[in-house]
């Protein structure tokens, strides 16, 4: 018999499919999952009977870490394995002010082939279950302690598999568990223009990053292969859809490669995409890919970039590189030899 995964469980699935009554046995159930617990008999409010019938129809979980990986910033990557031997990649970032942030992947690989990415290089294995993505973020909070944020930043396109991220996310910010708030959440898409509408039409209301990257349509075409289906002109109208929608301003994050997205009529496209829309830009300088035909730009190149913008009037954050030593960074999640690259 196929056991059932707890993680993605409301109490009240928990309760219909263990046909328990009174209802609140569901909900201590549900309460223990998100707290962590890692056994049936850690479950101590609830009858060792009980406790024998959830350990022969179910399983706590889905997936199992076959690394752990640190580095000297405080960045651990936990290698996780699923049932059917697939690799995923979960991300805990930690920054100054010490708040923690679990990035979290939501497919195995990706369809989308970003030239700059090196999950685009793998192309897509299968959509991760709601249980498999919830267990990426109790792994991490059984690895660093109660977490802050999450972002859906990790491996694969979040849009793309929309069932279980809604329903990841419905178990992670119940009361009745890990109450976890949606303004803690982040949602990263490549720029899916009929899931940024889903999103903002049907919630949960979540902030949204679009990876802009460019907004120099060609550059954005050669680079990004979902752009061909996926108009700037149809992303930007999205874009301000949602924030009209949510109330919540976007981020637009774009990964900075050196002599290829980083001109003045970058800067001026940029600028241009921006106007009136109540975003912030994130930028991201290119963490090295083996193979990939890219270069991170030199702090030159980057400060006059980012002058460039904030002379057009944006919000400009420039992230650190976190987590490289590890191949934790953004865009560098993807089958590795651990062995090779373990820094502890
Ligand atoms: N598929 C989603 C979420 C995962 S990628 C998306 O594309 O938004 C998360 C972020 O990492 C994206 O903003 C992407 O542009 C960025 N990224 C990908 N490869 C990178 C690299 N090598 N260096 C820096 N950022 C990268
Ligand atoms: Fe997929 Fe995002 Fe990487 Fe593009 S940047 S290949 S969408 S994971």
């Amino acid at each position: 018999m196929n056991k059932i995964a707890l993680a993605a469980l409301l109490p009240e699935e928990i309760c219909s499919f263990f046909s328990l009554s009174p209802s609140f046995r569901g909900n201590q159930i549900f309460q223990w999952i998100g707290k962590g617990a890692d056994s049936f008999d850690a479950m101590t409010n609830l009858s060792a009977e009980l406790r024998t019938s959830l350990a022969e129809k179910a399983i706590l979980r889905s997936t199992r870490v076959s690394d752990v990986l640190k580095a000297d910033d405080g960045t651990i990557k936990l290698q996780i394995e699923t049932e059917d031997d697939l690799a995923v990649e979960t991300v805990l970032l930690t920054d100054k002010a010490g708040r923690k942030t679990a990035c979290v992947s939501c497919q195995a690989g990706c369809a989308m082939g970003c030239a700059f990415c090196k999950t685009g290089t793998l192309g897509l294995a299968r959509n991760l279950t709601a249980a498999e993505i919830v267990e990426q973020f109790l792994y991490l909070e059984k690895h660093a302690g109660t977490l802050d944020n999450i972002v859906f930043m990790g491996m694969g396109e979040p849009l793309l598999n929309l069932d279980a991220l809604r329903k990841a996310i419905a178990v992670l910010t119940d009361k009745r568990g890990r109450n976890l708030s949606s303004r803690r959440i982040t949602v990263s898409t490549v720029g899916i223009v009929s899931g940024i509408y889903d999103l903002a039409d049907k919630g949960p209301a979540v902030r949204l990053a679009l990876s802009l990257t460019t907004a120099d349509e060609e550059t954005r075409k050669e680079l990004m292969p979902a752009s061909s289906t996926n108009s700037l002109r149809d992303l930007r109208q999205a874009i301000s859809y949602y924030i009209e929608k949510t109330g919540k301003r976007v981020t637009l994050e774009a990964v900075l490669l050196s002599g290829k997205n980083m001109s003045e009529k970058n800067a001026d496209s940029l600028i241009a995409f921006a106007k009136d829309l109540d975003v912030h830009v994130n930028l991201i300088p290119w963490n090295p890919v083996e193979g990939l035909p890219f270069a991170t730009p030199d702090a030159r190149e980057t400060a006059q970039f980012v002058s460039r913008l904030e002379k057009g009037g944006l919000n400009v954050t420039l992230r650190m590189h976190r987590g490289k030593s590890i191949s934790g960074a953004c865009g560098q999640l993807g089958k590795t030899n651990v062995k090779d690259e373990c820094c502890t």
